[in-house]
């Protein structure tokens, strides 16, 4: 502790590209928080983590700030989902491929494993998150692209990530349990956005979106209309909102449901493209998959 608080007021005083507090550690700048979560759990003390996206953001629609741009200069690594997820960063993440190590944490997902809906016009789905096992994939990624930025601490990068794999495990468990309690017929999600295919495919859930697979098309009435049909025939007795969608998308539904005689309530909030608070139970990635089951299971399994 001494010894790193006089090298850090040495290095203060010949002026360092970056803040002491970084001296000596991986510099990891990431998208989403999903990722800075893994990298965190990951890279331990060896990292230090900067996450551009905070809670409530839409990954599909953010733009890197003069001030992101900055803190990619300034990474080691960095790390982003891929698939297109972030589809306004593209051209930036691209241009630091050329000097930084950058990498896709979705790059080690197998192919056949990932869904390509028809509504998204031949690309892959990017909200592989929701599958507690494909988002296991991300840890090999994150501990290998470690291993190499810094290989004398490979050794503790894997043991990281073999530990952190053993949670994923559990957490996967608990997911399935949760769903397993809902019976099959009640199994139906419906959410703003087309976030939770896999979740879908994943742990049996028959899933309905009212927005594309991107945020930036706005839903049209018709799409409303046929959703509120859906609803009002099958009786489902909860829709729910997402932390990163607006919530007047999903109340017009609530709306036209009730137009046809029925109830439907919005069964909580979820977390899809963002996490919660940092601090809070959600500001984790297994937090925020427990948050989601949890209040999908309960909305689902009340009473009307
Ligand atoms: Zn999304």
């Amino acid at each position: 502790m001494a010894f790193a608080l006089v090298f850090a007021v040495a290095a203060g005083a010949c002026a360092p590209p970056n803040p002491p507090e970084e001296a000596g550690r991986v510099n990891v700048v990431t998208t989403i928080g999903m990722i800075r979560d893994v990298v965190e759990n990951v890279g331990g003390e060896h990292v230090r983590v900067v996450g551009l996206m905070g809670p409530g953001v839409d990954p599909h629609l953010y733009k890197a700030s003069e001030g992101d741009v900055r803190r990619l200069f300034r990474a080691d690594v960095i790390f982003y989902g891929g698939l297109h997820l972030e589809a306004r960063m593209g051209e930036v993440l691209e241009e630091m491929g050329g000097r930084t190590r950058v990498r896709a944490v979705t790059r080690g997902i197998p192919v056949d494993q990932l869904l390509t809906p028809p509504e998204f016009q031949g690309a892959h789905d990017p909200h592989v998150w929701f599958d507690v096992r494909l988002w296991a994939y991300t840890v090999d990624v994150i501990a290998q692209t470690l291993a190499e930025e810094d290989p004398a601490h490979a050794a503790d990068y894997y043991a990281n990530a073999q530990r952190y794999h053993t949670r994923m495990a559990a957490l996967d468990q608990y997911v399935r349990a949760r769903a397993a309690q809902v019976p099959r017929d009640k199994r139906v999600l419906i959410t703003a956005h087309d976030a939770f295919n896999y979740f879908g495919r994943a742990y049996g859930f028959q899933v309905r979106g009212l927005q594309g697979i991107s945020t930036a098309s706005e839903a049209g009435t018709a799409d409303v209309q046929a959703l509120a049909e859906f609803i009002a025939t099958r009786r489902i007795p909860a829709v729910f909102v997402e932390s990163s969608i607006p919530r007047r998308t999903i109340e017009a539904v609530q709306e036209a449901v009730r137009a046809r005689g029925f109830d439907v309530r919005i069964g909580g909030s979820l977390y899809s493209d963002a996490m919660g608070n940092p601090g809070t139970s959600a500001g984790t990635y297994e937090g925020m998959v427990r948050h989601n089951i949890d209040t999908i299971t309960g909305a689902l399994l009340r009473e009307p």
